[in-house]
């Protein structure tokens, strides 16, 4: 134990690596296209039907052959005789021939033979005729056929999250449903002696096990099904037969708390007695990076400090993106933005520091402003929470003004 406690940290960047080398989408499914916003592709999605699928009119007004308005003006202006009238869903049942126009609406269907619309304010018009007093050149007021989309037109490729704008392009397009990956099943083993669930009376020095809640949001947020095992003690064999157990039914298993070298500590030793490949132990940050990766059967078993904001930084910088590169996501490291300090940092930061804040814009620059509490466990700490100051070793205390390197949660 001595020897491993000396070992150096693991880089941020060969953490994530070793996960990385993990992580492959867990499968696809085939769901209703009307329920897939937040999904990700598991199929490129190629539109067969092009948007709009007409020539149709952006607005109320006539459709005309611009020609014959050549001649048109104040003195002479152009009588047109209307020959029918095209509402949203209609189709035309005429051809505009020279000297006619047709009554159209919005999102109509342009007539064959009409090349332009002129909107109604531009006109007057009774019933049978339609006048102008301005040319109107052919192709004005056309939406084309295929506009906005081509039939064949390669709209997001695989691997691509489905964002709102994609979830209408599908609907657009006529698909009912959508390839995309599974979410993974990540399964939470909460351990600690100390530990109790919400609902049950608190005995005096136990504590409520928030992490779970917590941990399962983010978890949730960035695409994976989350589920809890019950609580383990701080027992080596209760632990390895949880971590056994959720393994089974699930594609990642993340833990909390005993991941450090207290006396208590016991999810190493259970992840070893498990047979359990380590990856990692301890990531060059802090807090949070007293965190362990290992690997079983080809899934991960990652185990997070119990403290609530230690957990969510550890499950920032290294979870997240693990997790997103299950959900068939491009296997990308935490964001990362310059962001000037509206804070001072009073504290010097002899192993660096990962500090808890949020993001400004002043005249356009990104600013950080640091939440109050830094305590490991204070929830309230990640209340609006979207960015994680990284400052180096060896840093001194920073005046506010100081441009700074920082994880963007957004
Ligand atoms: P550990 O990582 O086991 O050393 O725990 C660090 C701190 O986090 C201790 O104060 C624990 O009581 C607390 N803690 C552990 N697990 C949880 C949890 N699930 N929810 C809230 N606090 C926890
Ligand atoms: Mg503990």
């Amino acid at each position: 134990m001595a020897e491993i406690r000396k070992k150096p940290r693991i880089s941020r960047e060969d953490a994530l690596e070793a996960l990385f080398t993990l992580a492959g989408p867990v499968g696809t499914e085939r769901i209703p296209a009307d329920d897939c916003c937040g999904r990700v592709l598991a199929e490129d999605f190629i539109s067969a039907e092009a948007v709009p699928p007409f020539a149709k009119s952006p607005l109320d007004g006539y459709a005309l052959r611009g020609e014959d308005t050549a001649e048109a003006c104040p003195e002479r202006p152009t009588v047109l005789e209307i020959v029918e009238e095209i509402a949203a869903g209609k189709a035309p049942q005429k051809t505009v021939q020279r000297g006619q126009a047709a009554k159209i609406l919005t999102g109509a269907p342009i007539p064959d033979g009409a090349n332009a619309v002129v909107r109604f304010e531009e006109t007057r018009f009774t019933e049978e005729t339609v006048t102008l007093t301005a040319p109107v050149r052919p192709d004005t007021d056309i939406v084309p056929a295929g506009d906005d989309v081509k039939p064949g037109q390669l709209i997001a490729k695989r691997g691509e999250l489905i964002t709102p704008p994609v979830a209408g392009l599908l609907a657009a397009v006529g698909r009912e449903s959508v390839c995309v990956f599974r979410k993974p099943r990540i399964t939470v083993v909460s351990t600690g002696n100390e530990l109790t669930e919400p609902g049950v009376p608190l005995a005096y020095g136990k504590i409520r096990n928030s992490s779970y809640a917590l941990l399962k949001g983010y978890m949730e947020a960035a695409g994976a099904v989350v589920s809890a095992a019950s609580i383990v003690g701080d027992d080596v064999d209760a632990i390895a037969r949880a971590l056994w157990r959720s393994l089974e039914a699930s594609d990642v298993v993340v833990t909390t708390g005993g991941v450090s070298v207290g006396d208590y500590d016991y999810v190493l030793a259970a992840t070893e007695k498990l047979g359990a490949r380590r990856l990692f132990w301890k990531v060059r940050f802090r807090p949070g990076g007293t965190m362990l990766a290992a690997e079983k059967e080809g899934k991960l078993i990652l185990g997070l400090s119990g403290n609530p904001a230690s957990a969510s930084l550890g499950l920032f910088l290294i979870g997240l993106p693990f997790i997103r590169a299950l959900c068939g996501l491009e296997k990308t490291p935490p964001k990362r933005t310059k962001a000037r300090l509206l804070t001072p940092i009073e504290k010097d930061s002899p192993f660096g520091r990962l500090v808890r804040g949020r993001m400004e814009l002043v005249d356009g620059e990104v600013c950080f402003r640091s939440v109050d509490s830094q305590g490991n466990g204070a929830l309230t700490s990640l209340m609006g929470c979207d960015l994680i100051a990284d400052i180096p070793p060896d840093t001194p205390p920073l005046p506010a003004g100081t441009l700074i390197d920082a994880y963007s949660l957004r």
